[in-house]
C-alpha cells in the first residue's frame, strides 16, 4: 500500500524503512518545534532550539520504532512472521504477514506496542527529573518525549480498528463471545466512531476556533482511520470467504513451460515475447529443474544470452516454493506476500498441474467470491 519506500536496513529480518510522507512530518514537527522552543524560552538562541528540536524529534521517532518493534517482536516470538516496520506521515506501521488465529496472540501483539510507549514515558520523565538543573535543553527534551510518549501510549488504546486499541478490542470480544467475526464487528464499529468523533472535532476547529490547519489534519487523520478500519473489516470477509478454496480450484491450467536446452534469447524472442508470460517452469510437467523468470535475465549480460542455457539462470527445483493442489488459498495468497513472489507451481508429486500467479491468483479470489455473494 505504502510505495516509495527508502528501506535503511534490516534488523531480526525485519526491513525498517520509511516512507516519502514521513519527510513532510519530520519537516513539520522541526519547524514547530524550533519555533515553539525559541520563543517559549528568549534566553536560548536559535541554534540551540533547532539543535533541541532535532535531536528531540530524532529520538521521537525512535520511540515509534520501538513501539513498532514491541508489536513485532510479540508477533515474531508466537510464529508470526513480520516484513516491515514503515514510518509513514501518520506515524509508524509494522507489515506482518498474516493475522493471529487465536485472541491470545491478537491481544498480546496488540497491547505490546503501547506498552513499550507507556515505557518509555516512564523512562524519559525519570531521566527529565534526574536531570533537572543540569542543562535546560536537555529536561525540556527529556520532558517532551516523557510526555509525547504517554500520548502515544494513550491516543492508541482507543477502542477502533486500526488502533492498537481497536486490536485489544477485538481480542477481548473474540475471546469472550468466542466468535472471531464479533471481534472484528467490534473493533471495525469502534473505528467508525473514532472517525466521526475526530470529524466533528476537525469541523468545531475549522468553523468554530478558526484552526484551519488543526481541523484538516484531524479531518486527514479520520479519513485515514475509517479507511483502514473499513480494508481491516473487508480483509477478514475475504478471509472467511476463501476459507474452503484452495489452489487446485484457482490455478491456471496452462503452465508455461521452457526446455532445459532452450537458450536465454531463444527463450526470449519465442516464449516470453508472444506469449505474454514472466515466468517459466523448467523442463516437462513430470520432470522440472526448476523456475526461471524475467527478473533471472540480468544474471548473465545481453551478449551471452544465445549461448546460455536457461538452466544456468533459473532457480533450482530444490530451491522452489511450489504449493500442493490442496494447499489453501489463503495459504498460497501468504506465502507469495510472505516470500515475495509472482508465481508458484502447483504440483502432485513431481507432477506440475497448475500454474497461479499473483494478479490472476487475486482476480480469481474475486470472483469466487462474487459468485459466492
Ligand atoms: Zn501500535
Amino acid at each position: 500500500m505504502f510505495k516509495t519506500v527508502l528501506v535503511l536496513g534490516h534488523f531480526r529480518g525485519i526491513r525498517m524503512e520509511i516512507h516519502i510522507s514521513w519527510v513532510i512530518i519530520l519537516a513539520l514537527l522541526l519547524v514547530t518545534m524550533s519555533a515553539g522552543l525559541y520563543q517559549q524560552y528568549p534566553n536560548w538562541s536559535l541554534t540551540m532550539a533547532i539543535t533541541t528540536a532535532t535531536i528531540t524529534a530524532l529520538l521521537f521517532f525512535a520511540s515509534i520504532v520501538a513501539h513498532e518493534l514491541g508489536h513485532s517482536l510479540v508477533a515474531i516470538k508466537r510464529g508470526i512472521p513480520v516484513q516491515a516496520i514503515t514510518l509513514f506521515i501518520f506515524g509508524g506501521m509494522a507489515q506482518m504477514s498474516r493475522d493471529s488465529d487465536n485472541p491470545n496472540d491478537e491481544f498480546w501483539i496488540a497491547i505490546a506496542g503501547p506498552l513499550v510507549s507507556l515505557a518509555l514515558a516512564l523512562l524519559f520523565g525519570i531521566l527529565a527529573l534526574l536531570t533537572a538543573g543540569l542543562y535546560q535543553p536537555i529536561t525540556v527534551g527529556l520532558g517532551w518525549l516523557a510526555l509525547i510518549n504517554l500520548i502515544v501510549a494513550i491516543f492508541n488504546m482507543i477502542p477502533g480498528f486500526p488502533l492498537d486499541g481497536g486490536r485489544v478490542f477485538r481480542a477481548i470480544v473474540w475471546k469472550v463471545t468466542g466468535d472471531a467475526r464479533k471481534g472484528i464487528n467490534a473493533a471495525v464499529r469502534g473505528g467508525r466512531i473514532v472517525a466521526y468523533l475526530l470529524f466533528a472535532v476537525a469541523f468545531w476547529n475549522m468553523l468554530v476556533i478558526g484552526n484551519l490547519i488543526g481541523g484538516v489534519w484531524l479531518l486527514l487523520i479520520g479519513w485515514f482511520l475509517i479507511t483502514m478500519a473499513e480494508a481491516q473489516g473487508r480483509m477478514f470477509d475475504m478471509r472467511e470467504q476463501l476459507a474452503d478454496v484452495r489452489a487446485g480450484d484457482l490455478a491456471d491450467r496452462n503452465v508455461p513451460m521452457v526446455g532445459p536446452d532452450t537458450s536465454v534469447a531463444t527463450w526470449i524472442d519465442d516464449a516470453v515475447l508472444r506469449g505474454g508470460y514472466r515466468a517459466f517452469v523448467v523442463g516437462r510437467a513430470d520432470q522440472v529443474h526448476g523456475l526461471v523468470t524475467l527478473s533471472d535475465v540480468g544474471k548473465v549480460a545481453r551478449e551471452r544470452w544465445p549461448d546460455t542455457p536457461v538452466t544456468e539462470i533459473m532457480t533450482r527445483r530444490g530451491a522452489l516454493t511450489v504449493v500442493t493442489p490442496e494447499t489453501p488459498a489463503q495459504e498460497v495468497l501468504q506465502l507469495m506476500t510472505e516470500q515475495d513472489l509472482n508465481q508458484i507451481p502447483v504440483m502432485a508429486g513431481e507432477q506440475v498441474v497448475g500454474w497461479i500467479n499473483r494478479e490472476q491468483l487475486l482476480r480469481t479470489i474475486q470472483m469466487h467470491r462474487s459468485l459466492k455473494a
